[in-house]
């Protein structure tokens, strides 16, 4: 039952690289933003910082040339919000009501009222379950197991190496075909006969000579050693029941992923995976006044930095809403704080009584 109620401009939930770049966005705008993230447990896997606190080196992520230790990145993300004045909770938000402004949020402790609200709560990448694959030191995620080839791939460990990736749709097809620039080998581990990917990306996949599809087979355990890391994988083949290891020196599950968007079902438009929908060249979801960033809201390239530019994107576009400026949404028309809607052609205003008047000023006064 929440004690203590707080009244805010801008929340965000989401500490991961879409939230903290967000903050520091609207703490600079003086807008003194809320960030709220869930706190770190290993059974729900959250960590405040999000995804990058449970890898290693970020090689890719622009402004450190030697590379960064995924948490030190984050903790840099965090002291820059910190610096300007954001205000931090740790807290699981229960509900979240986004019907009407101000949008309400609970949690254990705290009733948050907000004017925009910022959703950063990223997607989870969907793991198998099977030993081995947990993070180091109980498994050797991190070392040899992963969950995103462009992050990956390229790290000195998998170079001229056998690898091999699990799943058998577009994102396996894709992880195999690039981790292909670096291994020595991928085999693709399916568990049925036939692929769920599209056609173009497995005549992409089929044609590769570096990839060997290994069908009907499920992955039991990831096998390694402290150490070396990876060292190979005990297959089953799920109509002899044959089981074999295969040596490599990298595993990447490539299952899928799941939004994290449980709280707003029903609430905000989500495409048929879950991810919220957002409008072209802007982060508005469908209802005025939220904003969705990262990769919450992006099945595509789920990066730190495209994350960190739509977290930027997410401020200013709230910004903007709270300085009674439009702001665009998903339909292509514009809205305003006042629930003015702009047509799409920028011909015309609906007022919020449903009356509409010309968007320009000259044709209102010959009108008039
Ligand atoms: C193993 C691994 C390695 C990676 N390596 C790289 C790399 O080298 N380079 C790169 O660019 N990208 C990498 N990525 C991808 C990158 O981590 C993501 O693209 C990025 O973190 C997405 O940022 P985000 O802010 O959208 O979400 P996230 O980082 O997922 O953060 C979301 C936050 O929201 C919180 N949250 C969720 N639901 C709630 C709730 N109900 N209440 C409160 N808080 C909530 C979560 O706890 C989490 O902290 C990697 C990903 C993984 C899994």
């Amino acid at each position: 039952m929440p004690t203590q109620t707080l009244d805010k401009e801008v929340v965000i939930i989401g500490s991961g690289p879409a939230g903290l770049t967000a903050a520091i966005y609207a703490a600079r705008a003086n807008l003194k933003p809320l960030l709220i993230d869930a706190p770190a447990d290993a059974e729900k896997q959250t960590a405040p910082g999000g995804q990058l606190m449970i890898t290693t080196d970020v090689e890719n992520y622009p402004g450190f040339a030697k590379g960064i230790d995924g948490p030190a990145l984050m903790e840099e993300f965090r002291a820059q919000a910190e610096r300007f004045g954001t205000e931090f909770l740790e807290e699981w938000i229960h509900t979240a009501d986004v019907s009407e402004r101000p949008f309400i949020l609970k949690t254990d402790n705290y009733e948050i009222n907000t004017q925009t609200l910022i959703i950063a709560t990223g997607a989870s990448a969907m793991w198998l379950g099977i030993p081995g694959e947990a993070k180091v030191p109980d498994g050797f995620g991190g070392n040899g197991v992963s969950a995103c080839a462009t992050c990956d791939g390229p790290l000195p460990g998998f170079r001229n190496q056998p690898l091999v990736v699990v799943g058998g749709g577009d994102t396996a097809m894709e992880e195999a075909t690039f981790l292909t620039r670096y291994a020595a080998k991928v085999y693709v581990i399916h568990r049925r006969d036939k692929l769920r990917a599209s056609k173009i990306m497995q005549d992409k996949a089929f044609q590769n000579p570096k990839i060997e599809f290994v069908w009907n087979t499920e992955v039991e355990e990831i096998l390694g050693e402290t150490q070396a890391g990876v060292t190979g994988v005990r297959l089953r083949n799920v109509q002899t029941h044959e089981e074999r290891v295969l040596a490599c020196s990298g595993v990447f599950i490539a299952i899928g992923h799941k939004p994290n968007t449980a709280l707003f079902k029903g609430q905000l438009d989500m495409d048929e995976i879950g991810y919220l929908v957002t409008a072209h060249r802007s982060t508005a979801t469908n209802v005025p006044g939220v904003f969705a960033c990262g990769d919450v809201q992006d099945n595509c390239y789920r990066q730190a930095v495209t994350a960190a530019g739509t977290g930027c994107m997410a401020a200013l576009d709230a910004e903007r809403f709270l300085d009674h400026l439009p702001v665009a949404m998903p339909g292509g028309d514009e809205v305003t704080i006042e629930g003015e809607h702009i047509t799409p052609d920028h011909q015309a205003i609906i007022e919020p009584d449903g009356r509409m008047v010309p968007n320009h000023p000259e044709m209102a006064a010959r009108e008039d």
